[in-house]
């Protein structure tokens, strides 16, 4: 099954470690991906050559920086589609663009009343924004269920989507269960309802090609660290009619047009949330990583993974006692995957691995009612990208093996 992707490993110095005296088998990068070398230069070459602050000074330098800085912005316009690069917002990251979509622009429409509807299965990051929000405004908000297999459920979704509605807020990927939502079809029917759609894109931006235009998504948040970029680089997309009527929620530098003693103007979207120095290296480095991504082939990451994940979930479903929870056809399973083995804890079956070299995540993965919601307390989190081979898919089931035999 190799498409020419798993020659990519060699792009990743990282790779070449053992971990517990074992090679290393990372299958982690939901929580963070790994940084290919042409990502390390892009951002060493601009400390090295090019730094200096942006949207400053009229000096060499500083154009320079500007013109990275600026065209890196288009380069995550054209990754998602977006119709201009001015709605394209720097962040640090999805946390960050989510608390900004709720604060600046929840502020302006939700009022008393109002219902804000998110998932069970939303990231804590998806989730506290609009608890804030709706404590702020006595708003409600409200929660849509899921089926059996970890899809949302959609007739729930259906009733609950009322003319009450203000905000529909879904992870286009859940970071636990691997559900890939109907994005597009959420954002027609909240429409329908004179409702915005705010996609929590962090686990979807890295692994397939995203249209948000097709999706007709009012925001869309994604963070840098999770596609090979630098951490403390984020991104928030909103529809430009929108970002213009949304005051800015962070004051100071770079993001005012006049200040005289008792009042000020703000600088037009998106400058006008990037108050203070910006995270230009991150900028740049987010920028070469999509040119990294876009040079593999966003459909061709999507394909490799899928075909990856019908081996984990095939291999998985075999080992005795083993729960999978999220849905079992790879086709509707991003790469992402979360289980739990017999009554073994989470973190004993991820410290037993580990020895192994198998590096996974075990815990609540941020998302507490979704642990409520299944009934459980942690869970082991295997997760996958285009760096990830057979070999380490084969090291994951028989590690398992390994780790059941050891404690029975
Ligand atoms: N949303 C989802 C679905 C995530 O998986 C994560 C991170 O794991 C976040 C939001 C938060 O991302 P960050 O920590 O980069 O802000």
């Amino acid at each position: 099954m190799d498409n020419g992707l798993n020659n990519s490993r060699n792009d990743f110095e990282f790779f070449q470690q053992l971990i517990n005296g074992e090679k290393l088998d990372y299958l982690d990068s939901a929580a963070t991906a790994q940084r290919p070398v042409s990502v390390l230069k892009a951002v060493s070459d601009f400390y090295r050559h090019d730094n200096a602050n942006v949207h400053r000074s009229i000096n060499t330098l500083s154009s320079r920086a500007t013109d990275s800085y600026e065209a890196a912005r288009d380069k995550v316009a054209g990754f998602i589609h977006a119709a201009d690069s001015q709605s394209i917002v720097f962040t640090r990251s999805t946390t960050e663009s989510l608390n900004l979509v709720a604060r600046s622009f929840g502020d302006l429409v939700v009022t008393a009343g109002d219902e804000i509807l998110i998932s069970e299965m939303e990231h804590h990051s998806n989730l506290i924004p609009w608890q804030q929000l709706a404590q702020r405004k006595q708003a409600k908000l409200v929660y849509i269920g899921l089926q059996a297999d970890g899809e949302l459920n959609m007739t729930d979704l259906k009733r609950k989507l009322t003319s009450r509605t203000k905000i529909v807020a879904i992870a286009q990927v859940s970071n636990v269960l691997g559900t890939i939502n109907p994005i597009k079809e959420i954002a027609r029917l909240a429409h329908e309802q004179g409702a915005y759609m705010v996609v929590d894109g962090a686990q979807a931006a890295p692994h397939f090609a995203v249209d948000v235009q097709d999706l007709d998504a009012d925001f869309y948040a994604f963070s840098g660290h999770k596609m090979l970029a630098p951490a403390g680089i984020g991104v928030l997309y909103g529809k430009k009619a929108l970002l213009d009527q949304m005051p800015p929620v962070q004051f100071g530098g770079e993001m005012i047009d006049r200040v005289d003693e008792q009042s000020a103007t703000w600088a037009a979207a998106p400058l006008k949330f990037e108050a203070g120095t910006p995270n230009i290296g991150g900028a740049i480095g987010l920028a070469a990583a999509i040119d990294y991504l876009q040079a593999l082939g966003m459909d061709k990451i999507e394909a490799y993974e899928q075909d990856l994940m019908a081996i984990v979930l095939k291999g998985l479903s075999q080992i005795d006692g083993l729960t999978i929870y999220g849905p079992l056809d790879a086709a509707k399973h991003a790469s992402v995957l979360a289980f739990n083995l017999g009554k073994l804890h989470a973190h004993d079956v991820a410290t037993a691995l580990d020895l192994q070299g198998i590096e996974v995540r075990a815990g609540d993965h941020c998302a507490q009612p979704l642990m409520h919601y299944l009934g459980i307390s942690a869970a082991v989190r295997a997760s996958f990208y285009f760096y990830n081979t057979r070999d380490d898919v084969d090291r994951l089931i028989s590690g398992l093996q390994r780790t059941k035999e050891f404690f029975s």
